[in-house]
């Protein structure tokens, strides 16, 4: 059985579609990324989950439960918000503690063991205003994991910190999706990071979802222009039906290739970044190992690519 579905979910504000008739289905125990521009319904789609906003349309099913109309307390279901949410007048304990108090529940044992869970030993007693980005992040997800939800949504969790810090509390929030085997639905605009943490990724484009595929299947195989333009930043070539998607890392210097025109020169300390223009006016953006020679702007140079590397895209 499912863990999550979302079966036709729709949701307007004034004019603006947020979620347009929206199927989603969501594994016991996934992680699963949900990828998407600004204003694409991310947070929205997240919200109609937790049951802060009430869609117009279709049905949300929790483990093949109708929740579409239940309050949020009644489901089993938490979110960490973008910002955190944290209570300011209350210790990291307490804000950890809140759920379970509020099910009058002794809440010792269980903060305990998400103080040693999120290496949070030392700042039970301090105030939200007392911590760094990413102590409160880890708090947030305490709070949110405190009641063992079999669903935890999480809104941009990583967008606050520095990149550093970025990469190590993405494994992180991995390994803890594992230890906990809680689903965890993570909302993200940043593609690598979609790629590198989740089970699947789904692409939220237009209020529906564009594609829904393991990491690499997405990243070979976009379903629409819209998927390969935003994973990667893929070529899209003119050809046949819908033309052809071509990343470019699978673009080489040749010596017997297309004639181009170097246009812009990225060095990027592991690679470099080339736009450059073919004869028929089409701009390619190129990935090259950075440690050989660059070619200068305004360069002539020769391009080639292998006929397998074009994945074709419906119109
Ligand atoms: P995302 O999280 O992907 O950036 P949102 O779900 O916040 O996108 O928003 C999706 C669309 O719905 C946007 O056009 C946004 O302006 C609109 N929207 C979201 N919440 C509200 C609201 N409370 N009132 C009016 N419009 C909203
Ligand atoms: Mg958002």
């Amino acid at each position: 059985m499912s863990l999550l579905r979302l079966e036709g979910v729709s949701k307007r504000f004034g004019a603006a579609t947020a979620l347009d008739a929206l199927d989603l289905e969501v594994r016991e125990g996934e992680f699963l990324a949900l990828l998407g521009g600004s204003g694409s319904g991310k947070s929205t789609l997240l919200r109609v989950v937790a049951g802060f906003e009430r869609a117009e349309a279709g049905r949300v099913l929790l483990r093949g439960q109708d929740i579409t109309r239940a309050p949020p307390q009644a489901r089993d279901v938490a979110m960490m918000f973008q910002s955190y949410a944290l209570f300011p007048h209350l210790s990291v304990f307490e804000n950890i503690a809140y759920g379970l108090r509020r099910r009058g529940e002794d809440p010792r044992p269980r903060v305990a063991e998400l103080v040693a869970l999120l290496g949070l030993d030392g700042l039970e007693r301090r105030r939200p205003h007392q911590l760094s980005g990413g102590q409160a992040q880890r708090v947030a997800l305490a709070r949110a994991l405190a009641r063992r939800p079999a669903l935890v949504l999480l809104d941009e969790p990583l967008a606050a910190l520095d990149a550093n810090l970025r990469e190590r509390t993405g494994f992180e929030l991995r390994r803890i999706q594992r230890a906990t085997g809680a689903g965890f639905v993570m909302v993200t605009h940043d593609q690598a990071e979609a790629l590198a943490l989740a089970d699947r990724v789904a692409v939220l484009d237009a209020g529906r979802i564009a594609q829904l595929a393991p990491p690499r299947e997405l990243y070979e195989r976009p379903a629409t222009r819209a998927v390969a333009r935003f994973l990667g930043s893929a070529n899209l070539l003119d050809g046949p039906g819908g033309g052809f998607a071509l990343r470019p890392e699978r673009i080489r210097l040749a010596a017997q290739g297309r004639p181009a025109t170097v246009e812009e020169v990225a060095f990027r300390g592991a690679d470099a970044l080339l736009v450059a223009r073919l004869a028929d006016g089409t701009a390619l953006r190129v990935l090259l190992p950075a440690a050989g020679a660059l070619p200068a702007p305004g360069a002539a140079i020769s391009l080639a690519w292998e006929a397998a590397d074009l994945v074709p895209l419906p119109a």
